[in-house]
């Protein structure tokens, strides 16, 4: 999907907005259940094109939405002569890494009760978190794996959320993650994340899956089509069922 924008009196072409129209769908969307974006320190100037991009898409001008994002906040530079931007890549770099700043958490050892180490603040200041299968269970994994040096034990480190953030990106790790997988919500803390939305890959291109009223439904940003998405079958799943999963959302409720 794309569209044709002016950009200093020149006609641009952005294609392959598929890395960036599900979640900007998702904000909106997202916008209508809580008021996210509101008295964030984090970075107002950002904060600030975002709720002018959520206003774009509320009144049907995916077309501003995305000049928006692709300039303001993606960068894109607009050479000479230059009259076509492709948005073609991945999710993490024309999109995710962007809005990384609004989901950081530092992350705290857990080991022995009795260690020094335990308690104590490992990592600082991190934002990317990860679904990995472990023992065919989707969990949330923070990609810190090291055993504390003192007690040699590896629990889990416990992640401690900065700012209460509105959502949580979670990238799939592997590439063995599927939809009837990921779980319906899960715990960080004190705070409960049900599911919004996650992306599926196929064949080049990013295909939605948004949860509605407790209902899922599929959106392709090729034809804007949304239609219900079959429940799951374990003997004949729908095709959907066997994409990867690659980012999904889930909001603070
Ligand atoms: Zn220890």
């Amino acid at each position: 999907m794309g569209g044709n924008v002016k950009r200093n009196g020149k006609l641009i072409n952005i294609s392959n907005t598929c890395t960036i129209d599900y979640y900007l769908l998702a904000f909106w969307y997202l916008s209508k259940i809580k008021k996210i974006f509101y008295q964030n320190e984090t970075n107002t100037q950002k904060v600030q094109i975002i709720n002018e991009i959520l206003i774009s898409i509320e009144n049907l001008n995916w077309e501003r939405a995305r000049e928006l994002w692709t300039f303001e906040i993606n960068n894109f530079n607009l050479e000479e002569n230059f009259n076509s931007i492709s948005l073609f890549g991945s999710e993490y770099e024309k999109f995710f890494q962007h809005i990384s700043i609004f989901q950081r958490y530092n992350l705290i050892q857990r080991c022995k009760k009795t260690c020094i180490q335990n308690n104590k603040l490992i990592r600082d200041d991190s934002d990317n978190l990860f679904f990995k299968k472990i023992n065919n269970r989707v969990v949330i994994y923070t990609g810190y794996n090291d055993k504390c040096h003192i007690c040699k034990i590896n629990k889990n480190p416990r992640i401690k959320l900065k700012d209460n953030p509105d959502f949580l990106i979670i990238q799939s790790i592997n590439s063995n993650i599927y939809l009837n997988e990921l779980p319906k919500q899960f715990r960080i803390g004190k705070n409960i994340f049900p599911f919004l939305c996650a992306t599926i890959h196929r064949r080049n291109h990013f295909i939605g899956i948004f949860e509605v009223n407790e209902e899922l439904f599929v959106i392709d940003d090729l034809d804007q089509s949304m239609t219900p998405l079959p429940s799951y079958d374990k003997n004949k799943p729908s095709h959907f069922y066997r994409y990867k999963t690659t980012l999904s959302l889930y909001f603070l409720i």
